[in-house]
Formats: C-alpha cells, structure tokens, sequence
C-alpha cells in the first residue's frame, strides 16, 4: 500500500509566533485525535522551519518541509536558501515547483530539474508540482501538458532516485479558488501520471510513487477527494492555515 500523506502549504504567512502557535495547536491535535497512520507534512517559511521541527519533533507522523530551495549548492547569491541549509533544520521534505514560484519567478522545467537534484543530494524528499491552467485545461490538452512537466523536470532520474519522489498534481484553475477538481477528474490525471511514470520506469516503481492532489481541498470534499485510487492525499493551502480544518483533512482517510 502507498504512503498517505496531507502536506500544508502555508506560503506567506504567519510571523514566527504565530507558525508556532499553528503548529502546536496541529501537533496537539494530531497526537490526540489521528489514528490513520496519514503522514503529516508542514510547508512552512524558511523562518519556522528549525523551530517547528524541533516543537512537533516527539509527535508522531509530523515532519517538515520547506516551501522551495536553491538550484545551488552555497555562494554569493543573496537570498537564497539551499537544500542542505533546509536539511539541517531537520526538514524532510521540501516542496518543489510550485504554480505561484513557475509564475510569479519564471522558473522553468529545467531549473526544476536542478533543484530535484539539490533535494535528493540532501536527502530531502521533494513533493513535486504540476498542473495546467484553465486554458489548457479547456483546451483538451491537459495530459499531454502535466506529463511533458514530468517528463523534463524528472525522467533524468534513476529508478532509485525517483522511488524517494512525491508528486502533488495541482490544478491551478483550483488554487486558492474555491473551484476544486471533481474527484473523477483528479483521478483521471493521477491515474496518467501513474501511467506516463509507468511507460518509463515500469508498474514497480510507479506504484509506489504517492500522488497528492492540491486545489482547494477542504474537510468537505478530502473524503471523496481521497476515496480515488490513485490519490494518496492532499497538498492543502488555505486550509491549513486553520488547525481544525488541516487536521480534519488527515482524518478523512
Ligand atoms: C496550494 O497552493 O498548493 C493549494 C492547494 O492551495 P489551496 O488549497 O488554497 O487551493
């Protein structure tokens, strides 16, 4: 059986004090209340990283990632932070691109492929993102583009290195929206994803390899959402901001 995994994506919010709140309030509430052996996954700033690992460190099934890293290793590039100084925090994940930074920070298929290596050599399991715009979307072509995404950012990699993946498949006419994709629709693209990673590496690996959807999941929808065969959780955003809402995601397992 895959692993299950809901991962939060805070993106840019909370000050230290209030990450730390959150997560405490998540920690307290995970440690009472989830049985299902979901594996729990917080997408914080850089900032919080060390601190909340080290607060939800004794809490089972919580680990830490970061939101984005590097494409380099150390130097003078102001800014930036590297997979092994988001290693060191004790994060074990760390998310890799992401809709907002391929739009907002150009970054291409070809960067993305370097900053999967970053994450590897670092021994960070990075959740890789992908999904289509509207427009594609509308355009029939959707498949085709999601999976030429993988294909540039990720075929480079062995069948060993690709094993230590996470792929969350985010639509992004659904982010932060409210307008989440229908479970068959979901299902239908983690089922060609599964599909295209399978004509590569073979069935062996690509059913071992958990696939998130993301796009306005919510405690109301995540059941049905995560109910599909080929869906092995959620990357969740504006909901987990909300303990009671992100906890009551993993619950609907
Ligand atoms: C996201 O940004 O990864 C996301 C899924 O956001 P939301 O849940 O708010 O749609």
């Amino acid at each position: 059986m895959r692993k299950h995994i809901v991962a939060g994506n805070w993106k840019l919010n909370n000050t230290l004090d209030q990450g730390l709140a959150l997560a405490s309030e998540i920690a307290n509430m995970v440690a009472d209340e989830v049985t299902n052996g979901t594996e729990v996954v917080l997408g914080t700033p850089y900032i919080h990283l060390a601190a909340v690992q080290k607060l939800t460190q004794k809490t089972a099934n919580i680990h830490i990632a970061a939101q984005d890293c590097s494409t380099h290793e150390s130097g003078a590039y102001t800014g930036e932070v590297s997979a092994a100084m988001v290693a060191s925090t004790g994060a074990g994940y760390v998310i890799i691109g992401h809709s907002e930074r391929r739009e907002y920070h150009n970054e291409s298929d070809e960067m993305l492929a370097t900053k999967i290596n970053m994450a590897l050599k670092n021994s960070l399991t990075p959740i890789f993102c992908c999904g289509e715009s509207l427009q594609i979307r509308e355009s029939g072509t959707h498949e085709n583009y999601v999976c030429q995404q993988i294909t540039e950012s990720l075929f480079h990699l062995s069948a060993n290195e690709f094993k230590n993946l996470v792929i969350a498949y985010e639509p992004i006419w659904a982010i932060g929206t409210g307008k989440t994709a229908s479970a068959q629709q979901a299902q239908d693209m983690h089922k060609a994803i599964r599909n295209h990673i399978a004509g590569k590496l073979g069935n062996a690996i690509a059913d071992t390899i958990p696939i998130l959807y993301g796009g306005s999941c919510k405690p109301t929808n995540a059941q049905e959402l995560f109910a599909q065969p080929d869906i092995d959780g959620g990357l969740i955003g504006g909901a987990s901001l909300k303990s009671r809402d992100f906890v009551d995601i993993v619950k609907s397992f």
